[in-house]
């Protein structure tokens, strides 16, 4: 054990980034206090509900030069994959702007694409020798994913995202045809064009998935205090313990893990990230459910359909709205929709379909981009803010965690996910942290 290992780290917020940050800490040799109010791989979570695509395909951005012309269409459209609740606008709005803002040029996500990318790297692979470590390969599989269009010139619109991802190393194989409907069974003849993507994967239940991660980790000796973070406490700019609803937690450095309700955290830190909830929706039919070797994504309908261990899962939606609103079940149908536009040979009655259905939080920076690295206070590690690709990212995420609590040379250049882009001037402020002894109180989230 080097100087630098054998230290006492709290991790806040065990999904996947939490649970997968503390596997690769306890095996640099930590001791690791996980605080996590709900249960490990709960519905309370991103983690649990997501499409359950491991893509290489995610390093593009969803803000692309153009989506502004789109915006005013999703205030009024009820119908589409992106809504935005007109009550939330005027809170909303510094949010959205800056995130049209960060898709404004090809130049501006050509670097997001890259950073991106670099995160993604070998995503599928990290996860399959995850899951191995932790004992349940089975819930990671690597059978690639195809992405749907209608017909070629659909593709060809996204000219742009393609040639990004081909950047970043992206392996992707056209299918159009009889080629494609051998592939993907069932499918609609109305899809006729598709792009295969070989070093693409995916796992077999997400929640379970977090669980499994968790239980190793406790085989292992993580400790869990089952509350709720709401506070530091600091010494000399340093964290010394982290404050819950159950009591102090003392501790030699912290990781924020805490998804969409990290900010709180952040401003307890002295730190600022413009973070909303782009929420999301599932449905999963549970009964009947046919087997589809390999996920697909029609992107016209922008879902992620994937049979998983429970069902088949159709998870999609962007809902631009705060965290504590009701979900909207609407949107759920939405996606029953999708799934029956893509697969009509399902069920004569759609009504009929048993589905289960879920709303959760993606976490979201406006620019696009998740925040991993040192905060303001001493000791403490930010690891969240990954929209839509956080179940593919984490795994290089806990490394790149792991490699700063070490103090190691990291893995991949941690520069574009620094929280110092959110500083006026990448200027420091004095934060609470600063004082000699001090406390600094989470409000909200
Ligand atoms: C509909 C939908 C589809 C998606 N599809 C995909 C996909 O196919 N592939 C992909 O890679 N990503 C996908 N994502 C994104 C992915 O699910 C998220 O980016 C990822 O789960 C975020 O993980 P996380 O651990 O940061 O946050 P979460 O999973 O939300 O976990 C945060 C945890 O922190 C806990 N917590 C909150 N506040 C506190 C506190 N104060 N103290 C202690 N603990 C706290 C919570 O209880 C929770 O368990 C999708 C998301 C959605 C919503």
């Amino acid at each position: 054990m080097t100087e630098a290992t054998g230290r006492h780290i709290a991790v806040i917020g065990g999904g996947i980034m939490g649970v997968s940050a503390a596997e690769a800490l306890l095996r640099d040799g930590h001791k690791v206090t996980m605080i996590e109010p709900g249960t490990f791989g709960g519905p309370q979570a991103a983690s649990f509900g997501n499409g359950a695509f491991l893509s290489p395909a995610s390093n593009t951005p969803v803000s692309m030069p153009g989506l502004w012309a789109k915006v005013p269409g999703y205030l009024r459209e009820r119908e589409g994959p992106l809504t935005i609740r007109w009550a939330h606008l005027p809170r909303l709005a510094p949010w959205l702007l800056r995130f049209l803002a960060a898709g404004w040029t090809e130049a501006r996500v050509t670097r997001t694409a890259a950073a991106l990318g670099a995160l993604l790297d070998d995503a599928a692979g990290r996860h399959s020798a995850l899951a191995a470590r932790v004992g349940a390969p089975d819930l990671i599989r690597r059978e690639g994913l195809i992405y749907l269009y209608r017909d070629r010139a659909a593709y060809e619109a996204e000219a742009l995202a393609w040639r990004l991802r081909r950047d970043a190393g992206v392996r992707a194989d056209l299918l159009e045809g009889e080629a494609l409907a051998a592939r993907v069974p069932g499918l609609s003849p109305d899809y006729r064009f598709g792009v295969l993507l070989h070093d693409g994967g995916h796992c077999t239940e997400p929640g379970a998935y977090v669980a499994a991660i968790a239980d190793w980790c406790l085989a292992q000796g993580m400790s869990h205090v089952g509350a709720r973070a709401i506070g530091l406490r600091t010494e000399g700019g340093h964290v010394r313990a982290v404050r819950t609803e159950t009591g102090d937690v003392p501790c030699d450095g912290a990781v924020v893990t805490a998804g969409v309700h990290s900010s709180a955290l952040v401003r307890a830190c002295g730190d600022r990230v413009p973070m909303e909830a782009e929420r999301g929706y599932h449905i999963e039919l549970t009964e009947g459910a046919p087997d589809l070797p390999t996920p697909v994504m029609p992107q016209d309908l922008k879902v992620a359909i994937t049979r998983t261990r429970t069902g088949l899962r159709v998870a999609g939606q962007v809902e631009l709205a705060s965290t504590s609103t009701a979900p909207d079940w609407r949107r759920a149908d939405l996606l029953r929709r999708a799934l029956l536009e893509c697969f009509p040979g399902l069920a004569s009655d759609p009504d009929a379909l048993t589905v289960t259905r879920w709303q959760g939080n993606r976490p979201s920076p406006a620019d696009g981009v998740p925040v991993i690295g040192p905060a303001r206070v001493g000791g403490v590690t930010y690891a969240f803010g990954h929209g839509h690709f956080g179940l593919v990212a984490a795994p290089m995420t806990a490394a790149l965690v792991a490699d700063m609590v070490a103090g190691r040379a990291p893995a991949i250049d941690p520069a574009p996910f620094s929280v110092a882009r959110f500083r006026r001037g990448g200027r420091t402020r004095r934060s609470p942290a600063h004082h000699t002894r001090a406390t600094a109180t989470a409000h909200g989230g």
